[in-house]
């Protein structure tokens, strides 16, 4: 770490790759990378506060431009066949299969990631890119019969044009691909604003799919402050569909902004999942999955388990469990890979602070962590606490980050309406081994997902999405295509 260190510090991150050039920090729009007009914006390790480097910043001409861009691209990328478009996907799956040790490392540098869930989530990402490659080639067999005695009528599915993706910082690769391998399988070509603290991961998806052989503007990476790239696409007519995917302050906002010009919406949104045990569960496999569902991404995660609901009956051998294998998680900067790394920013750690000292003023019980971690400024504690009151921040608000919420419940009832009883409806993970229990809380919990005795849920082929303000439309699965097309009826005459 101590020579990576040095020639980060010295020659910067395309010193540590195997293809420099997939280091990239220039915007990436049409058929070449350019600067912005206004100031580069600095991006800092999170786990030293060390500047990595800088991205330009567009301005809102700029921003505009990447649209025209993107529109021109449409009139070639909307009229290739379906395996044509399906060959440059599937081209561009595999550059990034090949370049997974670069863009992983990228990807911890910029977001702290440890470097094995780096890899795990460009293999994630990649996956989406291979499945809508497939999916693009699959003819629609939407059909109707005639209902009309002399007219034959057809249903079309068109891509609907240009395509907005915004996307965060806790997924740099994946909720990119997720989306824009959806938008291009169904003809649209994109727009992207990644998160300016995290945008290193896109460019180099760009620099893959100009390789890949994808045309000029039909996948533009477009950097700078949010606001000023965003807001002239909420405005512009010319784009037709939004797919953010953040928080549900900045998602209500776009929301708002796209009905001047009424765009089609998908949002995926915050998340504050419950996990619920009850007594009749295998109790450790509850806690390595709890393990898992709270420390994956640090706790920096939209599927991350925020409130901890344990039968009474196994309710204080759960809490001793899962708090010994917090305290066994390792800290560090995510090129050591450790289990956890650094909260991404000053503002994501002094939630956790908030919402430990807000826990432990009503009533909690601290078993492990509590605090900031020796190993930087931004780390946090794998934290665990016991008994916390229903109105503590942390049982109403996500926390994202490394810190677990636990209290215990006597019924099936009460423990569903209190899961249920929160505005955020993503994913509820249930622990049981009663079939009949299992079916009556999987029908009740009023979640997008339910993940039964285990947490891994997500993948290309699955409808990744929430309930209720946890967001609009699904991600994956053939679903995912669906808001990036329009349907077209034709009727024609017969006589
Ligand atoms: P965020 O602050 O909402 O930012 C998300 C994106 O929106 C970034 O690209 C951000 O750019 C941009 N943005 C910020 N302000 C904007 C504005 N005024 N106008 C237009 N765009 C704006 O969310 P985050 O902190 O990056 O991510 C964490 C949140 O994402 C959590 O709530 C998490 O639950 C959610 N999330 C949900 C899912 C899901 O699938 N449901 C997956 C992952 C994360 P800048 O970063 O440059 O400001």
């Amino acid at each position: 770490m101590a020579n990576r260190s040095v020639v980060l510090k010295e020659q910067g991150i395309g010193a540590l790759l195997s293809d420099p050039e997939l280091y990239c920090e220039f915007a990436m729009v049409g058929d070449r990378p350019e600067a912005g007009a206004l100031e580069p914006i600095a991006v800092h390790d999170p786990a030293t506060g060390r500047q990595v480097g800088s991205i330009a910043a567009f301005d809102a001409a700029q921003s505009a431009a990447a649209v025209d861009s993107a529109q021109r691209a449409f009139a070639v990328w909307s009229e290739l066949l379906p395996q044509e478009r399906s060959a440059i996907l599937r081209r561009w799956f595999e550059l990034m299969v090949e370049a997974r040790e670069d863009l992983a490392i990228i990807m911890s540098l910029e977001q702290g990631k440890p470097i094995s869930e780096s890899r795990g989530e460009i293999d994630y990402a990649a996956s989406f890119v291979e499945f809508y490659a497939e999916e693009t080639k699959r003819p629609n067999i939407e059909s109707v019969t005639s209902h009309l005695p002399d007219a034959e009528v057809e249903i079309w599915r068109e891509p609907a044009g240009v395509a907005a993706l915004i996307t965060p910082w806790n997924f740099p690769s994946a909720m990119i691909t997720r989306k824009a391998a959806a938008a291009l399988a169904a003809g649209c070509t994109c727009v992207v604003h990644p998160s300016s603290e995290t945008p290193f991961s896109a460019t180099a998806l760009a620099v893959l799919a100009r390789r890949a052989g994808m045309p000029a503007g039909a996948f533009n990476v477009v950097t700078g402050s949010a606001p000023t790239i965003v807001e002239p696409w909420m405005a512009d007519p010319r784009v037709r569909v939004v797919s953010f995917t953040g928080s549900t302050e900045i998602g209500r906002l776009l929301y708002r902004q796209s009905a001047t010009t009424v765009k089609r919406l998908v949002m995926e949104l915050g998340g504050h999942a419950p996990f619920i045990v009850f007594a009749d569960a295998d109790l450790d496999q509850a806690v390595s999955e709890a393990v898992k569902a709270k420390f994956a991404t640090s706790g920096q995660d939209c599927l991350g388990a925020n409130r901890f609901f344990v039968e009474r009956g196994v309710y204080e051998r759960f809490c001793d469990k899962f708090a010994a294998a917090a305290d066994r998680l390792s800290v560090g900067p995510g090129l050591d890979d450790p289990d956890i790394g650094p909260m991404m920013n000053q503002k994501a750690f002094d939630k956790q602070v908030e919402h430990v000292e807000d826990a432990l003023a009503k009533g909690g019980r601290l078993l492990a962590g509590g605090k900031g971690h020796a190993a930087g400024a931004l780390f946090f504690s794998p934290t665990v606490i016991a008994d916390v009151a229903a109105d503590a921040k942390i049982m109403n608000e996500e926390t994202f980050g490394p810190v677990a919420a636990i209290c215990p419940f006597d019924s099936e009832a009460e423990v569903i309406a209190r899961a249920n009883d929160t505005e955020y409806g993503l994913v509820a993970y249930l622990h049981t081994n009663n079939p009949r229990r299992i079916y009556r809380a999987s029908r009740a919990l009023q979640f997008g997902m339910v993940a039964v005795n285990r947490t891994k849920v997500t993948g290309a082929p699955i409808p990744f999405g929430g309930y209720k303000q946890s967001g609009i439309g699904r991600e994956g699965a053939r679903l995912g295509m669906e808001a990036f097309t329009e349907v077209k009826y034709v009727c024609r005459d017969w006589r």
